[in-house]
């Protein structure tokens, strides 16, 4: 049974030039709708208890406070004792009313989505908010007693130096803020950006810019534990633990994605149709064998790596066997066995993307 749940938002106050997620600019009717169908869909949900709940956007803290504790109340009777409740906010709304309904509702973790630091930067990519409102905006969650939080990031911007990322890695250091999750720009085609025919950085500079990014993160204690995340004191995601350690999660939403029962799901990206006909999933159907390749593509993204013991208990595959090629050439470099764990090594995390190309070529 899923113990973790994520539910999907898909209102913004604008559109981003990067973004390709499922989000609109929508009426309050539109919202009451939507919030309707959220209720439908969690109440045809199996779900008894939740170690982690994850509101993503789109821009979560864009909902009224009543809105917000509407969609929050149907779920909060789940949470187990030590759980951990995730809202992604955009700083260019959050608010002390907000911040406030928020501690009163049990929220345990932000995540700002700060992007950068530098104004110019900011207004290219379409964002609304300044670097000065981000960071009164961490201060002010602070102050309301939100101590658990995580920064986002993104390298590779058009016209981002190598010493504006450095830059950017300074201020936030500064903040004493323990988790960092940080991209680089994708172009997706139907971004604005993508419409418009931009093009992301050359690959020489965004790979200077990660080299850099993990030397700086690593310099300020903070340890790589997931391809694109950074944490001190062991403030890791516990709910993005659950995706990269092949458990079942509920997807909640329009444009939400779950997996229930081992079976993955993406509900219908249209908010029209959801708020008429609700989350309409297409069911993805997958072989034992892909199961089983997206389960090390999920644990080699992470520092903790892949039970191998339990892997090949559940897919009833012998790893050593299958893979004994791609464990031949990457094994001592790129890759590190450990008490039957497979981690990949720093050097491993930058050449990932070709390691699992060798992995699914020999499943
Ligand atoms: S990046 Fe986030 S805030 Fe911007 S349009 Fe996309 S979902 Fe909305």
């Amino acid at each position: 049974m899923a113990k973790s749940c994520y539910v999907h938002i898909p209102f913004c106050g604008s559109i981003c030039y990067y973004c390709g997620f499922c989000k609109s600019v929508s009426s309050n009717a539109v919202k009451e709708k939507w919030i309707d169908q959220i209720h439908k869909e969690i109440q045809s949900k199996p779900i008894s208890s939740l170690d982690t709940l994850y509101f993503g956007g789109g821009t979560p803290n864009i909902l009224s406070k009543e809105m917000f504790r509407a969609l929050s109340l149907p779920l909060m009777e789940f949470l187990d004792s030590d759980y951990e409740w995730t809202v992604e906010c955009n700083p260019e709304f959050i608010t002390e009313n907000q911040l406030q309904e928020f501690q009163q509702l049990g929220v345990n973790r932000l995540s700002i989505g700060v992007q950068t630091f530098q104004d110019s930067l900011l207004q290219k990519i379409g964002r609304h908010h300044s670097s000065k409102q981000a960071m009164d905006s961490i201060n002010l969650s602070r102050e309301f007693g939100f101590h658990n939080l995580s920064v986002d990031l993104m390298y590779g911007l058009p016209g981002q130096s190598l010493d504006d990322v450095i830059r950017d890695l300074e201020t936030f250091f500064s903040l004493g803020i323990d988790h960092l999750s940080i991209y680089s720009l994708q172009i997706e085609e139907n971004s604005i950006f993508g419409k418009k025919g931009i093009c992301s950085c050359d690959d020489e500079l965004e790979a200077d810019m990660f080299e850099q990014i993990v030397k700086m993160c690593k310099k300020h204690g903070f340890e790589h534990y997931e391809i694109s995340s950074f944490a001190r004191n062991q403030q890791y995601s516990k709910h993005n633990l659950s995706y990269w350690t092949d458990q079942d999660f509920y997807g909640i939403g329009c444009g939400a994605a779950g997996r229930e029962n081992g079976i993955l799901y993406e509900n219908t990206k249209d908010l029209v149709s959801y708020c008429d006909r609700g989350p309409m999933p297409s069911f993805i159907s997958e072989t034992i064998q892909e199961r089983a390749f997206d389960s090390i593509m999920m644990a080699l993204r992470t520092q903790f790596g892949l039970d191998v013991t339990a892997w090949q208990k559940r897919y009833g595959l012998d790893f050593f066997m299958q893979y004994k090629n791609v464990l031949k050439k990457y094994l001592g470099t790129y890759l590190c066995l450990e008490k039957n764990h497979l981690f990949p090594t720093e050097q491993g995390m930058e050449i990932l993307n070709t390691i699992l190309v060798d992995f699914l070529s020999e499943n």
